[in-house]
């Protein structure tokens, strides 16, 4: 840092010079973030300094906290549920994991999740030292039931079910889980980063959800589909005693227990993911899942046409496609400015169709793919 400050003018152009460099979100198919709302911004800025860490200074921002978790809720079939803002799927699945390995069932414990789970569980392994076992896939890539059941054994804290793989865009049988969950007694987190805000507006029924009697506890992200701004993610307990499995006992703030891994954070997150979801109502994420969808079709259509197929039919925005020589057709991909992601068992061209691509993209990008297709 210098002696001297600089002034605003020349930090600014520093500034945009280095946001020039950011690639825009048109070219891109592989993230599963996007533009978030405008009114999610504008939230945003509203309570930037609002620390939900201690709450007894900002009660208006900590009440938005308890109105966002029960919209996620009611979103998600159980309006009474329990949790918080966290920043997103990593750290509601640490935390989700945390509070089941704290019930104490065992000194030495497990959780099994499936292979497709996102690689926050390879975190969770380390930072919280329990076995991950990993189940098999069937053929659909969803976890296979029979498979999970096998690994299950007395030091088993918890079971993952996947609503909205990453890789994939798959649900595993969460209905099935939660049968082996409640027959076993057994907590199950359902991780639904990315399908929280898919799976309620698909044309399909999935269940997926607290519907479901054996489902404990629920990921849910704002900062993906939801709009929202980063970094927002939700976490949700169906019972009140999980959340109490992470509190902490803080004497010198406003309140006397926290239950958030970070201590200082943001209520910005909270006020926008507030904002979004009164505004979009289920209709406005409805419209954006169905447009989504839309593309993620004629996706699937074009592609066809030059003989090219998807791993599956795409369950939701996310669609893998066995082109070949998929780093060659990444790489070259790349080099058209496309940017596009992959998928690890088996290989293959991994797109997330987000909202912020458009029709005429998205017919651009299949020209530059079909030659490129073509070509090798
Ligand atoms: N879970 C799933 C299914 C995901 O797809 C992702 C991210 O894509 C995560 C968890 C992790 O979310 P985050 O990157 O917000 O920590």
């Amino acid at each position: 840092m210098r002696d001297k400050g600089e002034n605003e003018q020349d930090i600014l152009e520093q500034l945009s010079a280095y946001r020039a460099r950011d690639i825009s979100y048109d070219r891109v198919l592989s993230a599963m973030c996007t533009h978030p709302h405008p009114i999610a911004v504008k939230a945003h800025e509203m309570f930037m300094e609002a620390n939900l860490g201690d709450p007894g200074l900002f009660p208006g921002t900590h009440e938005l906290e308890h109105e966002v978790v029960a919209m996620l809720g009611r979103m998600l079939g159980d309006p009474g549920v329990h949790g918080y803002i966290t920043t997103g799927g990593t750290e509601s699945n640490i935390q989700a994991i945390r509070a089941a390995r704290n019930s104490g069932i065992s000194d030495n414990p497990n959780i099994v999740v499936s292979e497709s789970a996102h690689f926050s569980f390879d975190k969770i392994a380390d930072l919280l030292r329990v076995d991950v076992r990993k189940a098999e896939l069937d053929e659909e890539f969803k976890v296979d039931p029979a498979s999970v059941e096998a690994q299950i054994d007395d030091n088993t804290v918890a079971l993952v079910g996947i609503a909205g793989t990453t890789e994939f865009g798959q649900i595993d049988p969460i209905r099935e889980l939660s049968d082996i969950a409640v027959d076993r007694g057994i907590f199950l987190h359902v991780d639904a980063a990315f399908g929280a805000f898919v799976i309620p507006f698909l044309d399909k029924t999935y269940d997926f959800d607290f519907r479901l009697p054996g489902v404990s506890s629920m990921t849910s992200d704002p900062h993906k589909m939801g709009l929202c701004t980063i970094p927002a993610g939700g976490l949700l307990f169906r019972d009140r005693s999980h959340l109490h499995e992470l509190r902490t006992h803080t004497p010198y703030l406003t309140i006397d227990t926290q239950y958030s891994l970070s201590g200082t954070r943001s209520g910005a997150v909270a006020a926008a993911a507030y904002a979004v979801m009164q505004h979009m109502g289920m209709n406005g994420y409805r419209n954006t899942v169905e447009y989504c969808m839309k593309l993620t079709r004629r996706l699937v259509e074009r592609v066809r046409e030059f003989g090219v197929e998807p791993l599956i039919d795409p369950v939701m925005n996310v669609v893998v496609l066995d082109v070949g020589d998929t780093l060659k057709v990444r790489e070259i991909m790349a080099q058209k400015g496309w940017y596009t992601s992959i998928t690890r068992s088996p290989l293959a061209l991994r797109l997330v169709i987000m909202p912020h691509l458009s029709e005429k993209r998205l017919e651009e990008f299949l020209d530059d793919l079909e030659l490129v297709c073509r070509e090798l």
